[in-house]
Formats: C-alpha cells, sequence, structure tokens
C-alpha cells in the first residue's frame, strides 16, 4: 500500500514518525475516517470540517488547507486503486521534547492511509448486531475525535468476551453512545438518539441519516434516552461512516422488537446508501 506522511507519498513499509511524537506519547491527537464507495469519498465535506474544530479546540495547527486534504485523499484511493473502504487519517501536535504542556513550535504530523472493506453489502447488516451495556467512563470532551480510543477498545473486547458484537455506553442511566458510532432507538415510529454536546462524538453520518429521515417524514426526536427505554424499543441501531445504519437486534439479553433487523433501520439503511452514493466526490 501507498500511505501518506507529512508530505510524501509512500510504500508503508517506508513510513515513519517519530518515538516522540506527542500522538504516541499522549495520545495528542485527533482523526477522522472517510468512506469510499465506488471509488468515490462519502461526506468528505463534513468530515474536513470536523478535524478542522477538533484541531482548534486542542489548539492544534491545520497541517494543510481543505483542498490539499482532498488531493491528498483522491491520490491515495486512486494509488492503491480502493473501489470500496476507508481513508483514515492522522494530525498529531507532533514530535518535540515530553513536557505536559503544548510545545509553541511542533510541526503537527499529518498522516493517511486506506483500507479496502466490503461495507454496502456488509452481510451482518441482514441479521443486525447485538450489544452490551457498559458504564461510560471516558472523558467529558467526546465530542472532539481524539485518539484516546483505549476505553472503547476494551468496551468491544468485553462485548466479544460476552458473545456480542458492540457496547452501548450508559452514564446516569442514559445511554451516550456507542464504542465507534451514534445510538438510536425506534419507540411507536418516532426515531430517539441523543441531543448533541460534549457527551458524544458529532456523527457526520448522524447528520445525514437525520436529515435523510425527516426528507423521509420520519419522526425524529433528539434527546437522551435511557438504557431500560432501549431494551424495550421497537428497533434500535447505530450509525458511523463505514457501517452506515447498522440496525441493532439485542442488547445485555433483551431481544429488541422481534429480534429481527426493523422496517424503519433497514429503509434507512437503503436510504442513506443510495444518497451518499449520489452525493459522493
Ligand atoms: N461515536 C463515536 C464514539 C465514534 O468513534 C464514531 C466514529 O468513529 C461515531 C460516533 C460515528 O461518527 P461518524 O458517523 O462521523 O463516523
Amino acid at each position: 500500500r501507498t500511505v501518506y506522511v507529512n508530505g510524501e507519498y509512500l510504500p508503508e513499509t517506508e513510513a515513519t514518525v517519530s518515538i516522540f511524537d506527542r500522538g504516541f506519547l499522549m495520545a495528542d491527537g485527533v482523526y477522522e475516517v472517510t468512506t469510499v464507495l465506488d471509488g468515490k469519498l462519502i461526506d468528505f465535506d463534513g468530515h474536513a470540517k470536523r478535524l478542522s474544530r477538533s484541531l482548534n479546540e486542542l489548539e492544534m495547527k491545520e497541517p494543510c488547507t481543505q483542498d490539499e486534504l482532498l488531493e491528498i485523499h483522491r491520490k491515495l484511493v486512486e494509488a492503491n486503486n480502493v473501489t470500496e473502504g476507508l481513508v483514515y487519517l492522522q494530525v498529531t501536535r507532533g514530535a518535540a521534547d515530553r513536557d505536559f504542556a503544548y510545545p509553541k513550535d511542533a510541526e503537527p504530523t499529518l498522516v493517511l492511509f486506506t483500507q479496502e472493506k466490503v461495507l454496502a453489502q456488509s452481510p451482518v447488516a441482514k441479521t443486525g448486531i447485538s450489544v452490551i451495556s457498559i458504564p461510560d467512563i471516558r472523558w467529558g470532551r467526546r465530542d472532539i475525535k481524539t485518539v484516546q480510543l483505549l476505553y472503547p477498545s476494551m468496551g468491544k473486547m468485553a462485548a466479544k468476551a460476552a458473545g456480542a458484537d458492540d457496547a452501548w455506553m450508559v452514564e446516569d442511566g442514559s445511554v451516550t453512545e456507542g464504542t465507534s458510532n451514534n445510538a438510536y432507538i425506534v419507540k411507536d415510529g418516532v426515531i430517539i438518539t441523543r441531543n448533541l454536546s460534549n457527551d458524544i462524538l458529532h456523527g457526520i453520518t448522524r447528520a445525514a441519516v437525520l436529515r435523510f429521515a425527516q426528507e423521509a417524514q420520519m419522526q425524529v426526536e433528539e434527546r437522551p434516552f435511557t438504557i431500560e427505554e432501549a431494551k424495550a424499543a421497537d428497533e434500535a441501531f447505530v450509525t458511523s461512516a463505514t457501517t452506515f445504519v447498522m440496525p441493532v437486534v439485542k442488547i445485555d439479553d433483551a431481544a429488541i422488537g422481534t429480534g429481527e433487523v426493523g422496517p424503519i433501520a433497514s429503509r434507512l439503511r437503503e436510504i442513506y446508501i443510495e444518497e451518499s452514493r449520489k452525493a459522493a466526490l
């Protein structure tokens, strides 16, 4: 594979980052994952804007312009012949003497690579996934897309150990989000998902799905919901750039609705894939 590191396109075996990089030493970095469908980028603008916001919140320099970022994404997709999969992008504050205070002169490190993956025809979407609930003990700025992913990683492992596919995190009785996705329930035809705040990541897929739902005259309520409400819901699902709309059919020991993929989740998945394909660049 060809990867990108700080202005250079290189074979992955030749790409290096300093051991003094603050991304490595302090998880002082942010990232984005942009989906590739039919060799084109989905929601690039949304991801680029969220990246700028994350960088700004952490007082980190922009490594390049949005146009340059788009060009790097496109070059990598082309160089690696990706028709379906993702582009991963990471910016860290860069290499500096180890110090808790942000260094003034560090140049940000920018790394991108691609990964091929079957997305639209994912067989899991037909049967749905199961999740377990775990306490949300992440830091209080989950709206910043940082690379501090150890707890979500532990949550995913706890899910696997319990024979489930993912974990929904719960704080003060309410569901925040999945380990790497936003969480939704459907009750009496109403789609319910937690409102935006510092408590959750502002999903790019979430924004698109809510827009498509409203355009299709579906009812949407943005508010916290409890884990008990979720277990008693008619349907549940999650969204993220690479899973689109993924039905959830079981939460802990409770089957959701009929225990099979529900009509609203499957309809939204179809609409999302169709509309995203049309708008891809
Ligand atoms: N929530 C969390 C914690 C995430 O890590 C992600 C994506 O990685 C999402 C939500 C979904 O965001 P997006 O739709 O922008 O991929």
